[in-house]
Order: C-alpha cells, then sequence, then structure tokens
C-alpha cells in the first residue's frame, strides 16, 4: 500500500479538521494519533494519513523531534509529500514551533523551499499582501489579539515567520496567484534563485488555493492549514477509495461533552430543548470522593436504548471558574478527562456504537481510555466534523467550537 500524502497536524482537533479536508478532495484517509510505532498499521487502501500531534506548544526541541518520526513514519509507508498543518490563525509563540518544525521537515527532506498559506476562506481566514485576516479584521485587530496561551499581535505572516527561522521568507502576491498554476511555480523557482526558502502566498477563496495546491503538487514538504491542504488533495488524481468506509449499523449511541466552548453549550442546550436525555456530572462531587461515574452508569443504564444520550461534564464560565478556584484549574481537567474516559470504555462495553465527543482535550482523554490510535475518516456531519471508524465504532471528535448548535440532535438522530 502506497501514501500518496502524509501530513503532521500540530494539535489534536486540527488533525480532525485536516483529514476531513483530505477526504472532502477525494482521498481516502486515515487519521493517527500520535507518533505511531513500527507496527501501527493504517486501514487499507488509504490515499492519505494524517498523524495527529499535540506540538503547538510544547517546547521546540520535542516538536521538531516528534514531527520528524512521524515524517519518518509517513515515509515508510510510500508518502512522497508531507503536509505540515498548524492553526488558520498562525497560532504559534514568538519562537515557534511553526519555523522550527517546518526547517527541520524540509532539512530532513533535502528539500530547498516550501510554500506556506494558513488561509481558510470557509472559516474567514484570507492572506492579503501577506496579511493574515480574521473575517474582516486584521489579526492583529480580531479577538486572537488576547489569545490566552499565544496572543497574535502582528498580522505580517511574513515577519511573524522570519522571527521562527534563520532562512529568508518570500512572498507570492494575489495576482501572481489569480495568474494561475504556471504563474505561482514560475514564482517558486524565482524565490528558490534567489535563496528564500519559505514562500508565503496570498490566497482568498478556495479558488486561489486549488491554484496554489496544484502548484505545490511536486514539493517535498508544503505547510498551511486545511485550506491550502485540500487544494492539494484535489490536485491528485482521485483513487475512487475514499467513499468505501464502512457504515456502522445498530448499537447505541451517546454523546460525552468536556467542553466548555460557548457553540458546545449551545449544541447541549439543544440536545435538552429536543427532549433527550442528559446527565451533567458533578465534578465537585467526584473530586470529594464520590463514585460519580457509577452513578452516572446506573443513570444510563435506566434510559430508552433507543435513545441517544448524553453525559456532560461542560459548564458554564461562571461554574467553571467555581470548580476551578476549588480544585485547581489542572485537577479539575484531569478529574473531568479521568471521568469521561472511564465512562467511554463502560459506553462501548455496553453497546454504544456511535460516538461523539466534544472538546479537544476531552478527545485525547478518551482516545486514550479506548487505547484507539488509528481512524479511518468518513462523512462530514459540519465542516470540519466528520464521522470516522475504528472496528465497529463510529467515533465524532470535535474541536469546542466546532459544528452547529444542532450537531447532537443531527448527528445521531440516524441511531434513533
Ligand atoms: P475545547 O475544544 O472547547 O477547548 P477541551 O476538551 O479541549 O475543549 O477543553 C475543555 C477543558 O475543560 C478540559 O480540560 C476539561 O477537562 C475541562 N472541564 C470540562 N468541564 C469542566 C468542569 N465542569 N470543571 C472544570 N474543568 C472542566
Amino acid at each position: 500500500m502506497t501514501l500518496r500524502i502524509g501530513c503532521i497536524a500540530d494539535d489534536f482537533t486540527g488533525g480532525t479538521d485536516v483529514a476531513a479536508a483530505f477526504r472532502r478532495a477525494g482521498l481516502r484517509t486515515a487519521l493517527v494519533f500520535g507518533v505511531p510505532d513500527a507496527g501501527t498499521r493504517l486501514p487499507a487502501d488509504c490515499d492519505a494519513a494524517v498523524i495527529a500531534l499535540k506540538s503547538r506548544s510544547t517546547p521546540a526541541k520535542e516538536a521538531v523531534e516528534e514531527s520528524l518520526a512521524a515524517q519518518r513514519w509517513l515515509w515508510s509507508k510510500g508518502a512522497a509529500q508531507v503536509y505540515f498543518k498548524y492553526c488558520s490563525t498562525f497560532d504559534s509563540t514568538p519562537q515557534g514551533n511553526i519555523g522550527p518544525v517546518s526547517d527541520a521537515l524540509l532539512d530532513a527532506a533535502k528539500a530547498p523551499i516550501t510554500l506556506a498559506c494558513p488561509a481558510s476562506p470557509p472559516n474567514g481566514r484570507t492572506v492579503y499582501q501577506g496579511h493574515l485576516f480574521v473575517h474582516d479584521q486584521l489579526l492583529s485587530d480580531s479577538p486572537l489579539r488576547h489569545h490566552p496561551l499565544n496572543p497574535m499581535t502582528d498580522s505580517s505572516l511574513p515577519r511573524l515567520l522570519a522571527a521562527q527561522t534563520e532562512h529568508q521568507v518570500g512572498l507570492i502576491t494575489l495576482p501572481t496567484v489569480r495568474g494561475g498554476v504556471d504563474a505561482v511555480r514560475e514564482a517558486l523557482l524565482a524565490h528558490e534563485r534567489h535563496g528564500v526558502r519559505h514562500v508565503i502566498a496570498d490566497a482568498v477563496t478556495d479558488d486561489d488555493l486549488a491554484i496554489l495546491g496544484a502548484a505545490a503538487l511536486e514539493l517535498p514538504v508544503v505547510t498551511g492549514a486545511a485550506g491550502l491542504a485540500e487544494g492539494l488533495g484535489r490536485a491528485y488524481p482521485t483513487s475512487g477509495n475514499a467513499t468505501s468506509e464502512p457504515q456502522p449499523t445498530g448499537g447505541r449511541a451517546a454523546v460525552l461533552a468536556g467542553s466548555c466552548s460557548a457553540r458546545t453549550l449551545e449544541q447541549i442546550a439543544q440536545f435538552y430543548a429536543a427532549g433527550l436525555p442528559s446527565l451533567h456530572l458533578d465534578v465537585l462531587a467526584a473530586a470529594a470522593g464520590r463514585d460519580v461515574a457509577a452513578e452516572a452508569l446506573a443513570w444510563y443504564d435506566a434510559q430508552d436504548p433507543d435513545q441517544p444520550v448524553l453525559i456532560y461534564a461542560s459548564a458554564s464560565p461562571e461554574e467553571l471558574a467555581a470548580v476551578q478556584a476549588q480544585l485547581g484549574v489542572a485537577e479539575a481537567a484531569a478529574k473531568v478527562e479521568e471521568l469521561l474516559g472511564t465512562l467511554a470504555v463502560h459506553f462501548v462495553t455496553r453497546g454504544v456504537r456511535r460516538l461523539l465527543v466534544a472538546g479537544g482535550e476531552t478527545s485525547g482523554a478518551v482516545t486514550t481510555a479506548l487505547d484507539i490510535s488509528t481512524v479511518l475518516v468518513g462523512e462530514e456531519a459540519d465542516p470540519g466534523v466528520p464521522w470516522t471508524y475504528t472496528g465497529d465504532l463510529a467515533l465524532m471528535l470535535k474541536s469546542g467550537n466546532f459544528g452547529a448548535p444542532d450537531l447532537f440532535v443531527r448527528a445521531l438522530k440516524e441511531a434513533r
């Protein structure tokens, strides 16, 4: 089996997002959690494999080592091209890790040049004159200016990237992109002749990204968000394998939510409003030693097996602040993740076959508890939120803010 393209994503739900983009482009895509070991097997006939790491905010050295190990594994599966996926807001610290990881991947591939574009037009992320926009605002004027971990106070991608690499950074502007695939290829060659290593490209629409993808097809390393990944994916001849994943049948359906994002809270409210059974976990009681997981399972056993159920730790900002003040942020999160992981294992043992998990960290906790390392990516319920399959389990892992407000009800209704 030979992969057409491999991908390294710098966070967990970013991996889901980019995997959905490859599949949308017609590629049969697997998603792998963490650096695979030599024995890790992919589902048959995959065109693309995405390795989801947690390397966005780790020390650069660690991020580089993990990314290189992932690149070697993807090469061993036949991938000639490796895509490095980061956030469409170029979420990084001033020192990295986007620059150091890109450089390491290029060095290992002995590649002189790469194309970089974080545009994601469906999410309002566009690049013009090298400046990153979030909807109608420059990145540096957007709410990302106040990001709790990595505040983005500059919108110039060439400047942001130049601070993270010793190599030259160049720019291909929109008129060249609109000039078509050959114009972009010529511009890349011209940059290469001048010793430029990282070429940022403007892109405002998906058509721009399709041109960039076609122009970048021969580059061993390409970097960006899910938008350019889809452009690249569309440039590959399709194998026709994308739609051949098995559809899960039967079994019970459940949601486990640990995200406290506004969108997840709306999705929980809609599930409740639809008259479906839901249970809120008492995190403080669990921390005080009460067997909240056993109580939740007793509640689950008493529900109508034909109805999907929801169990959530998710809390309003006020409730979250109160729990965190009492337990500490890390301890509260660890308790929640332990509870949801335990419930996931019991759910599967009790016949849940469609499981929706809300929250990036929460998804990590659940896949670890279920000991799942590889899934096949299926159809999307909402943009960037695909069903994935492993064995006879259908699993949906969603980033807190992803999906429409009715996602929980809609995605699970076939199971009712
Ligand atoms: P998102 O994708 O929205 O960021 P995550 O799952 O990544 O969601 O993060 C949510 C974090 O909040 C998790 O670490 C989770 O354990 C924690 N959490 C969820 N509910 C509670 C709660 N009631 N009290 C304290 N922490 C909570």
